[in-house]
């Protein structure tokens, strides 16, 4: 397996790790075409075995659809039910399940299976078939930008089992794919982050707002309709109503900000009047730095004219 796909690929199996061992990891690319052998249900001797001991990061689509489930506020859901964590060794906030019971289980896990089964994070849904995305990663070539990988752990049995099914029939049962479109932008921020490597810092309000943005939606919304930010930005009156409403807009919207705001990309304007003011208030800062330098500069001239004189006197 190449450094690139270690390194730089968008992990679909990163949300959900059990096992450090990368050998678990089938070293063979899937396409939606290719087979799989694997079944899992109630009859399997390890049933619910992988709801234990486990990592399960949070998208913000998945912190979303659980607490709408349980019927509370998202930062309530965040303070219950998950922990922080790292985002893929990065230095970017995120949150995961946090574990309870000796056996550390996940906490919706009873021995008759999971009791938020159809709003089960994204990590549980991939498993075990992982996507690789390259698309702002580290390939060039568009053939190689996506595929699939078989992840194979020895507690496991639904890979005994004799039901085949292919990839794509597999992820259509699963319904992966509304997961897959909810949470590119957010893995894409992940990955530029990892890609930038610990050389480039992030400030603390950068990673606060990111924290802030992929798991509290209600503050996120405060903060767009109760500070400077429409003042700021030009956003559509379309999207204005939108987001005020809708959650998934929102945080849609929130990616784009986010995308924008910590890595420069584009997708969201300035106003011009507030760029204006903010390139007047640069200048007048240059002008008054100048200014300084030239006071500087004088006062040191005019201490050695001094120091001459003296010499000479
Ligand atoms: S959410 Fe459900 S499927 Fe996922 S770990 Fe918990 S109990 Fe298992
Ligand atoms: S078959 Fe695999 S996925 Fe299913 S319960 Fe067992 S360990 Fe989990």
């Amino acid at each position: 397996m190449s450094d690139t796909f270690e390194n730089d690929a968008i992990q679909s199996s990163t949300l959900k790790s059990t096992d450090k061992n990368p050998s678990n990891i089938m070293p063979e690319k899937l396409t939606l075409d290719s087979s799989l052998q694997f079944e899992c249900h109630p009859g399997v001797s390890c049933f619910t075995a992988c709801c234990h001991n486990i990592k399960i990061i949070l998208t913000p689509y998945d912190i979303l659809i659980l607490s709408r489930r349980l019927g509370i506020t998202a930062s309530k859901f965040v303070t219950e039910y998950t922990e922080p964590t790292y985002l893929e060794k990065t230095d970017m906030p995120g949150v995961q399940l946090k574990l309870v019971g000796e056996k550390r289980g996940c906490p919706f896990v009873t021995p008759e299976g999971c009791t938020v089964y159809e709003d089960r994070p994204t990590a549980c849904r991939y498993y075990p078939v992982g996507m690789a995305d390259f698309h702002e990663g580290g390939s060039n070539d568009a053939a190689e930008e996506k595929f699939f990988f078989l992840v194979k752990e020895p507690h496991c049995k639904g890979h005994e089992e004799s039901k085949r099914w292919t990839i794509r029939e597999w992820r259509a049962d699963q319904g992966v794919d509304i997961r897959d479109e909810m949470n590119k932008e957010w893995l894409r921020l992940v990955m530029r982050r990892k890609s930038f490597g610990h050389q480039a810092s992030l400030s603390e309000a950068a990673k606060r707002m990111f924290f802030m943005a992929s798991t509290d939606l209600d503050t996120f919304r405060d903060f767009i309709f109760n500070s400077s930010f429409l003042d700021t930005y030009e956003v559509d009156p379309e999207t204005v109503a939108k987001i005020k409403e809708d959650d998934v807009e929102l945080m849609l919207f929130s990616f784009r900000y986010l995308a924008n705001t910590l890595f420069g990309a584009g997708g969201m304007k300035i106003k011009e009047d507030k760029l204006k003011a903010k390139v007047e208030e640069i200048k007048e800062r240059q002008d008054e730095s100048l200014k300084k330098a030239e006071q500087e500069y004088k006062e040191l001239k005019a201490e050695r004219d001094r120091m001459l004189q003296e010499r000479k006197a």
